[in-house]
Formats: C-alpha cells, sequence, structure tokens
C-alpha cells in the first residue's frame, strides 16, 4: 500500500469510498492557518515536480537539488523524493508565507491537495491498470479545520482540489510502486535499474536528454508520430517513462518497445 498523507500522526484505520463524506473547511481565517506546513513530511509525485519546476523557472535538476530530499520507499525499494523543510525551529515548508499560505498555491503539491485526506492503493489487477484505492482523513490535533460545518463527500474534495487530474497522470508511477510493493523482497532491483527509475519519474529534463540525445531511440522501433509527441509534451514523456520502466522491470506492455531489427 502506498499512501500520500503527510507523514505525522497515526492513520486512522477507517477506510472512505468517493461517496464517503466528512465536515471540513480551511480559510484565512482559521487559527491554524499554515500549521500543516511546518514539521511535515510531503511525498513529491513525478507531476508534482514537473509543474513546480516550471513555476519556479528551474529545470528539473535544479529543483531536486535545491528543494528535495531523496529516500527509499519501504517495502518498494524504490526512491523517492520529500520536499526539503527550512532549518527553522518550526521546520516549515520553504513555500509557506505566514499571512497568505502557500506562495505556489496554483501548483503546491498533491498531497497538500489532498490534504486532510490521504489515499491508499491496495493493489493492480491485471494489464488493465484497474486499482483497488481508498481513502482517509488525517486528522491532526492541531487542525481545526474538522470543526467547520462544510460538508464535502470524497469526490468533491478530489474534484474541488483538482487531483482527479494528477492522479490521472501519476497513474503509472503509483502503478509501479504497488506492483514492486507486491513482489517478495527477495527481488530486488539492481542499482542501474534504480537509477533509471529515479530518473525517468523524476528529474524530467534529464530523462529527455538520454531519450533524444543517447542510442535509446536507435534501439527501438518506435513510430515517428510517438517521438514527436514525447519530444513536445512533457507529461506524454513522463508517461513514455512509466511505461517503459513497467516493461523493464515487469516485462508488461512490452509490445511498445519492439527493439529494432538489425539490418
Ligand atoms: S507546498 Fe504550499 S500547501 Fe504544501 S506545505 Fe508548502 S506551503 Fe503548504
Ligand atoms: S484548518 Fe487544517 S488544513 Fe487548514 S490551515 Fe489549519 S491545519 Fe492546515
Amino acid at each position: 500500500m502506498i499512501d500520500t498523507a503527510p507523514k505525522k500522526s497515526e492513520i486512522p484505520p477507517e477506510q472512505l469510498s468517493l461517496k464517503s463524506s466528512f465536515r471540513f473547511n480551511c480559510h484565512k481565517g482559521v487559527k491554524c492557518f499554515t500549521d500543516c506546513c511546518r514539521g511535515i513530511d510531503i511525498m513529491l509525485t513525478p507531476y508534482d515536480i514537473l509543474t513546480m519546476r516550471k513555476k519556479l523557472d528551474m529545470s528539473s535538476e535544479e529543483f531536486l537539488a535545491i528543494f528535495t530530499k531523496p529516500q527509499i520507499l519501504e517495502k518498494a525499494g524504490l526512491p523517492v523524493v520529500t520536499l526539503k523543510l527550512l532549518d527553522d525551529e518550526k521546520k516549515s515548508c520553504p513555500f509557506v508565507e505566514d499571512k497568505e499560505g502557500c506562495a505556489i498555491y496554483e501548483d503546491r503539491p498533491t498531497t497538500c491537495r489532498y490534504y486532510p485526506l490521504g489515499v491508499g492503493s491496495l493493489s493492480y489487477s491485471g494489464e488493465k491498470g484497474e486499482k483497488d484505492e481508498f481513502f482517509f482523513t488525517v486528522k491532526e490535533a492541531h487542525c481545526l479545520g474538522f470543526e467547520e460545518d462544510k460538508q464535502w463527500t470524497v469526490a468533491e474534495w478530489r474534484q474541488d482540489q483538482g487531483v482527479d487530474l494528477r492522479d490521472r497522470i501519476n497513474d503509472g508511477w503509483m502503478e509501479l510502486i504497488v506492483r514492486k510493493k507486491s513482489l517478495p523482497p527477495s527481488m530486488k532491483l539492481s542499482e542501474e535499474s534504480r537509477k533509471m527509475f529515479f530518473l525517468a519519474c523524476y528529474n524530467i529534463d534529464r530523462f529527455r536528454d538520454f531519450v533524444f540525445n543517447s542510442t535509446f531511440l536507435k534501439r527501438y522501433d518506435f513510430p515517428e508520430q510517438d517521438i514527436e509527441n514525447i519530444k513536445n509534451d512533457d507529461i506524454k514523456l513522463l508517461q513514455f517513462g512509466f511505461e517503459w520502466l513497467k516493461a523493464t522491470f515487469f516485462y508488461a506492455g512490452q509490445e511498445k518497445f519492439k527493439v529494432k531489427e538489425k539490418k
């Protein structure tokens, strides 16, 4: 199971569906405004990095070096990145402003959008990539949003916070993690494979460089149109990377990566 909730408190066991409802509201008037942006552990998704580095006008390499901390995800043994907090007393997020809140609100990470919900995926079934996911509320003592009157269903909250689109884009990444977690612990990935996972999922600019400026495209038989698509579209390149990792790690969807016949 992978979850995207900030790791600060125990996760309550109650599992919610899209139709489940909860009471919550967050606005500048709450006494706890921005408390949740300090002392937290925020895992960044591949699409988060893509949009945040664009917002900050940085390359993915610069963004990773300045704003993230690498970690190895327990059980999956795969590399992930979390937001590097400031070294101040409260361990603040580098983007939080006391009065105004999040300085990158339109491009805030997926975990911040979900909050106070977390999401977990239990499995992916078959090649169709159908997933078995659930949600849960993260009730932290400092968060007064649960005392507000507004009522949401999980589906309404997801739509309001724009996580549907993000989850769709990150789906291939999530599938890689869930698939790897379901393998026996003895089936470890090589150091080289872990580096490839990091490159394709998080360092999109270097991954583009790898795809277009190495022998990569000479090795596979891709349709011209597919190559054009990934050249000009970061999201398509990201999803291409997920598919390639899936074929390499799990031998799934290999027909898309046909090796060129030698002439
Ligand atoms: S990115 Fe924005 S919303 Fe997320 S913790 Fe930082 S300041 Fe808060
Ligand atoms: S209500 Fe909760 S989510 Fe909103 S600012 Fe306060 S602690 Fe953060």
